[in-house]
C-alpha cells in the first residue's frame, strides 16, 4: 500500500456533528476532507426529518442544558450541557444557523422548533452546498477501518487508502438504528488506543410487553390523555400500543428512568382528582359488569383496556377502581433494543476527553455528537447538542492548526 497522504483536517462521519465540525474548520480556512462510510451523508438526520425534524427547543441555554444527562456532563455545575458546547451554540444559535441556510423555522405550542416545511432534506441540501462552497471535500463510501501505525486506514471504492491528518474530528454517531450508518464498529479501534468507552444502551426507546389476547384489537392505536411517570420523569405525551409493546413520544420522555429500573405508573384520568373519579365510579350503575363500568367512567376504550390489562386483580369497589386508574403500574418486559431506539446512551467517557473534546490519548483528535457518553430526551435536544459539540470540536481542531475565526 502507498504511504499515507497528508491531510490538513480530517472529519470522519458526515452526520450533524461531523458536518458542523467541517463547517467551522473550513470557515476558518482549513482544507477539510470528510470521509463518510455510507453512499450518502447524514442518513439519520434525514430520518429525523420524517417526523418533522425537531431541530431544537426554544428555551434558554441553561434550561436546555439541564435536559442533557450522562456521566460526561456531571461536575460541570448547574449547566451540564455546556460541556458539549451549549454555552457557545444553544437553541437561539441553532435557529439562527438554520435560518442562515435559508430555512424558515417555527416554534410549536410545546416550544419544539421545526422547519416550516417539516423536512430535513432542504436544510441538508443547503448545508452541503455551503460546505462545497467552502471547499470541503466530501467522500462517500469511505469507511474508516482503524489505524495502521500512525495512519488512518479507509476502505474506499478505489481500494484501501491511508491518511495522515494534522487534526481529525470524529463524528461517528452512537449505536441506534445502525442501518443508517452509526454501527459503533469503531469501538475496538479507539479502545485499543486507550480511549475509555462506556457500553452503548438504548435511549428514547420503546418497551416490550407480553400482552394478553384481549389487547390485540388495540395494536397500532394511540393512548391519549394519560400522565405516565417513572422516577422524577412525567409525561403527558401520547404513546402507542403495538404488538411488541409500547412506544412513542410519551414513553420516550420517561424511558431513561424506566430503563434504569424505576417503576412506571400511569394516571388514566390526570385531570380528575381521585375523589371526583371515585364519585363517578359510585354513580355508574351497579348492574353493569366491572368492564362496562370502567369503560363508562373512563370514556375511552383504550384507557379502559389498559386498566383491565394492568390493573388485575381488579378491585370491585369504586374507591379501589379509582385508585387503580390513578396509579396503574406500567408492566413491561424490558427495554426494546438499539435497532429501533431513537438514540443511545454510552460512548466515549468524560475522562477520555480534554479541552474542546480532544481525546487525551490522541492529541489532535477530537470527538463529537452521539458517540460521546451523554443522553437527552427527544424534543430537539439531541440534534442541537450534536451540532454544538461538533462546533466545539471543530473550533478546538482549528485552534490546534493555529487558525483564528475569520
Ligand atoms: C427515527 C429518528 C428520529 C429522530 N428525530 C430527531 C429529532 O426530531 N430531533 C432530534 O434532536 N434528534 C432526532 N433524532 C436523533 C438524531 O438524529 C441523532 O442524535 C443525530 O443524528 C446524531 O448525530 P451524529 O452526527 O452524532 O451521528 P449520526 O447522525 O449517526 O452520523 C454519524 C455518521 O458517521 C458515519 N460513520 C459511522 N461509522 C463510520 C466509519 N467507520 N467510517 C466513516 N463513516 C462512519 C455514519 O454513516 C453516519 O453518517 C432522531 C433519530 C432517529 C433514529
Amino acid at each position: 500500500m502507498n504511504a499515507a497522504t497528508r491531510v490538513d483536517a480530517l472529519i470522519v462521519g458526515a452526520g450533524p456533528a461531523g458536518l458542523m465540525a467541517a463547517e467551522v474548520l473550513a470557515g476558518q480556512g482549513a482544507r477539510v476532507l470528510v470521509a463518510e462510510a455510507m453512499p450518502t451523508p447524514a442518513r439519520k438526520f434525514l430520518m429525523a426529518g420524517k417526523s418533522g425534524l425537531n431541530l431544537t427547543k426554544n428555551e434558554g441555554r441553561d434550561a436546555f442544558s439541564r435536559r442533557l444527562h450522562g456521566p460526561m456532563l456531571q461536575g460541570v455545575g448547574q449547566v451540564a450541557g455546556h460541556a458539549l458546547g451549549i454555552d457557545e451554540f444553544g437553541p437561539a444559535e441553532a435557529i439562527r444557523w438554520a435560518k442562515g441556510l435559508g430555512i424558515e423555522m417555527f416554534t410549536g405550542s410545546t416550544g419544539r422548533v421545526f422547519p416550516v416545511g417539516m423536512k430535513a432534506s432542504p436544510l441538508l441540501r443547503a448545508w452541503l452546498s455551503r460546505l462545497r462552497g467552502q471547499g470541503v471535500d466530501l467522500r462517500t463510501r469511505w469507511r474508516w477501518t482503524g489505524f495502521e501505525g500512525q495512519a488512518w486506514r479507509f476502505d474506499t471504492p478505489d481500494g484501501a487508502v491511508l491518511l495522515d491528518p494534522n487534526v481529525a474530528v470524529l463524528g461517528l454517531g452512537g449505536a441506534s438504528w445502525p442501518r443508517l450508518g452509526s454501527d459503533a464498529t469503531w469501538i475496538p479501534w479507539l479502545a485499543g488506543q486507550g480511549v475509555r468507552i462506556a457500553p452503548f444502551r438504548p435511549a428514547n426507546m420503546g418497551f416490550r410487553v407480553h400482552w394478553s389476547a384481549a389487547m390485540t384489537r388495540h395494536f397500532g392505536q394511540a393512548v391519549k390523555g394519560t400522565a405516565i411517570s417513572a422516577g422524577a420523569l412525567v409525561s403527558r405525551g401520547e404513546w402507542v400500543v403495538t404488538a411488541q409493546g409500547v412506544e412513542g413520544g410519551g414513553i420516550y420522555e420517561i424511558a431513561q428512568a424506566l430503563r434504569d429500573g424505576q417503576d412506571g405508573r400511569i394516571d388514566l384520568a390526570p385531570d380528575l382528582p381521585l375523589a371526583e373519579l371515585a364519585r363517578r365510579f359510585y354513580r355508574a350503575p351497579a348492574r353493569l359488569s366491572v368492564g362496562n363500568r370502567i369503560r363508562r367512567v373512563l370514556g375511552d376504550p383504550m384507557r379502559a383496556a389498559l386498566l383491565m390489562e394492568w390493573g388485575q386483580p381488579l378491585p370491585a369497589d369504586p374507591d379501589g377502581l379509582a385508585a387503580a386508574a390513578k396509579s396503574l403500574p406500567l408492566r413491561h418486559d424490558g427495554a426494546a433494543g438499539l435497532d429501533r431506539a431513537i438514540s443511545s446512551a454510552g460512548g466515549i467517557m468524560a475522562e477520555a476527553l480534554g479541552e474542546r473534546l480532544e481525546l487525551s490519548v490522541l492529541p489532535g483528535v477530537f470527538a463529537a455528537g452521539e458517540m460521546l457518553d451523554w443522553e437527552a430526551p427527544t424534543g430537539g435536544y439531541l440534534l442541537t447538542a450534536c451540532l454544538a459539540s461538533g462546533r466545539l470540536a471543530g473550533t478546538g481542531a482549528a485552534m490546534k492548526l493555529g487558525l483564528r475565526p475569520r
